[in-house]
């Protein structure tokens, strides 16, 4: 039984669906602080709040509010005009071990894409983030510069893995079901 391309393709998509959370998805994607709050025109309402419940942008208003009360929001912050996270506050959420922590006024926090101020120069494979090469402060410790790094290397680990199985199980009869990983190492 060989399966065709598209078959590969649907499976993949399939695998990222059930790693990757359609909240993480969602946040990876936004673009942050353009626009502000249309529901609180006059108040302080920088869209710097991302409820993960309705994987929404919300402003500190919103988040408040009677809708939002009661769902796990994660407040984002700016950092070399790119959007982070407190560490402490991601980790209630995904694994963020081997991501490089930044320090932001006097916060620990993890960037959601690279950040542009480590340069686009591809350093040395040993001391660089294992994704987009970007220079790690403490490789020894990290092995990402940013959550969007982490997603991408687990994904592709993930599906390489799932072809091998694959390629492995064509031979003898294997329960595909049961193949699948329902829980993934990062999630
Ligand atoms: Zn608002
Ligand atoms: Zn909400
Ligand atoms: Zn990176």
């Amino acid at each position: 039984m060989s399966s065709s391309s598209s078959n590969q393709v649907a499976k993949a998509k399939k695998v990222k669906k059930a790693l990757q959370p359609e909240w993480l998805k969602s946040l990876l994607k936004r673009t942050f602080f353009e626009s502000s709050c249309a529901t609180h025109p006059v108040l302080k309402n920088e869209l710097n709040q991302y409820c993960v419940t309705c994987t929404e942008l919300i402003c500190q208003n919103c988040a408040s509010g009677p809708k939002h009360v009661l769902h796990k929001v994660i407040t984002i912050y700016k950092h070399s005009y790119k959007a982070v996270v407190r560490i402490d506050a991601m980790r209630e959420h995904i694994d963020c071990s081997q991501i490089q922590p930044y320090k932001s006024n006097k916060l620990s926090v993890i960037a959601l894409e690279p950040l542009p101020h480590h340069g686009s120069v591809k350093w040395r494979r040993a001391s660089s983030c294992k994704t987009c090469r970007r220079k790690l402060a403490n490789p020894n410790l990290y092995r990402y510069c940013s959550i969007s790094c982490k997603v991408q290397a687990v994904l592709t680990f993930i599906l390489l893995k799932e072809d091998q199985k694959e390629e492995a199980g064509t031979s003898k009869r294997v329960n595909k079901r049961k193949g699948t990983p329902a829980r993934a190492p990062f999630f």
